[in-house]
């Protein structure tokens, strides 16, 4: 079904195209739809990019509040939908004090290492990777668990539970404790936790959000983040101070688990062939319309950009989100994006089957690193295929180690800290 195009929106509330994503796409969305204060748009990208100011980052990225302290830039979900690409971020940054520069980009490695990750070993990012899930000691507070492993009567898991729903965005710090509190303390089945946040933040992403659990969990490293109320404290002391259970609080000590056995995980994570796409564009034929997907929706889009009088075409992959069930705030960002893409060139917007809407018509595209987006494009006629933006072009090393494949990656002049802050030993770290 062809949709209208959604209608540029600047007003404060947004609700134009809250009504528009609510009309066509509220029948998927797993919540009301409402607008997230993250605004969606390659301005409001542009915006923030522009105002990005990195200085203090490396001592205030993990504050959750008061949010003034907050050091994070909140640029996740316009570098997840590809409104900013790595390497634009990495040159922004250039000038900022070494410290947080160094800091910042290491980041920016942990978002590049996730997609290197994703595009080797696909779905099977999705379990274990080095070690089992963690076990949670006998007779300590996880093996006997019971409710939901997010319960909202503490303060600290009612403030982050509700930051994510409510506004789909969240600190790297908070993401760790919803994972840790999740998987490591209530013992629950985490990929049921990977689903929740997932379906609830605007970057969600499969290849950074399994990436954050499996090395929360410590099964990426066999090293278990604990989380427990020497965090809040640190991070946010206020939300220890307001909580019902401030005198019984279930987290007061460090959770008594251990990560689980070596497991085999995926042949290749230690060394194969990445599929990191074209280096150069790959014309077969003459396009008549250019496929832009959720991963590239930049004005920048290279194969936009390569085909500026061609009509753009996005499809809403109607089974797909029916089955994910997003939240109406990721569809209102999509929606934003698409609506300033509309208002700059010929967009067509669909809400369908991608193979069996594009069938047929000789597309340009821009490759990713995505799976799903590896078998759609497979059954199209893709005649124009552009070049993906990487930071670090994938190799056939080892997937094993951030840290090891951060110093092989980090070009010369370009070298920065590696050993990303979640693989540091200790549970009392952060
Ligand atoms: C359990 C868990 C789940 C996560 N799920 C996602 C997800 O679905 N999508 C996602 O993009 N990130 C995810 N992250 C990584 C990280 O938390 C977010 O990218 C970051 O909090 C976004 O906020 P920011 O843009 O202010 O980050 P900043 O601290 O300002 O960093 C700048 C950019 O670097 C990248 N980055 C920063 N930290 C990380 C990291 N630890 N791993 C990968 N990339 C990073 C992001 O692209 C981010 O926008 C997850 C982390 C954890 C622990």
């Amino acid at each position: 079904m062809r949709l209208p195009t959604p209608p540029v929106d600047r007003s404060d509330d947004r609700a134009q195209v809250v009504a528009w994503v609510r009309e066509h796409l509220g029948h998927l969305a797993s919540d009301d739809v409402r607008a997230s204060s993250v605004r969606g748009g390659q301005s409001a990208a542009d915006a923030a990019l522009a105002a990005l100011d990195v200085t203090g980052y490396a001592a205030r990225r993990s504050n959750v509040l008061p949010e003034s302290s907050r050091g994070a830039s909140r640029l996740s979900p316009y570098i997840r939908h590809g409104l900013l690409t790595l390497p634009s971020v990495w040159e922004a940054v250039g000038d900022a004090p070494y410290r947080d520069r160094e800091k910042f980009r290491d980041e920016l490695m942990w978002q590049e290492y996730s997609r290197h990750l994703y595009a080797r070993v696909g779905k099977a990012n999705g379990a274990p990777l080095r070690f089992e899930t963690p076990v949670p000691v006998p007779g300590s507070a996880g093996s006997t668990w019971s409710g939901d492993p997010w319960p909202r009567e503490m303060a600290c898991m009612d403030a982050t539970v509700g930051e994510l729903v409510e506004d789909g965005w969240l600190v790297n710090q908070t993401r760790m404790w919803l994972a840790s509190q999740w998987a490591v303390r209530a013992g629950a089945d985490w990929r049921e936790g990977e689903q929740r946040m997932y379906r609830n933040l605007l970057d969600g992403s499969r290849a950074a959000n399994r990436v954050g659990w499996q090395w929360a969990a410590g099964m990426g490293t066999g090293k278990v983040y604990g989380f427990s109320r020497w965090q809040v404290e640190k991070r946010a002391p206020q939300l220890c101070a307001r909580c019902a259970l401030r005198d019984a609080c279930p987290v007061q000590d460090w959770p008594e688990a251990q990560s689980g056995a070596k497991v085999d995980g995926p042949a290749d994570l230690g060394g194969g062939p990445t599929d990191g796409g074209p280096t150069e564009p790959l014309l077969t034929g003459e396009p008549e319309a250019v496929w832009l997907t959720a991963e590239s929706l930049g004005t920048d889009d290279p194969a936009l950009a390569a085909h500026p009088d061609l009509p753009a075409v996005f499809v809403f992959d109607e089974p797909l989100l029916a089955a994910l069930a997003l939240s109406g705030k990721r569809l209102v960002f999509l929606a934003e994006a698409l609506a300033e893409l509309g208002s700059s060139g010929e967009l067509e917007v669909h809400l369908a089957d991608p193979v069996a809407e594009l069938s047929g018509r000789r597309l340009a595209t821009t490759w990713t690193y995505v799976p799903g987006w590896k078998k759609r494009s497979a059954a199209l006629d893709v005649v124009a295929l552009h070049p993906w933006p990487w930071l670090r072009r994938p190799g056939s090393g080892s997937l094993r180690s951030f840290s090891a494949w951060a110093d092989r990656s980090h070009a010369g002049g370009n070298r920065g800290r590696s050993g990303g802050s979640r693989g540091r030993s200790s549970q009392r770290a952060r």
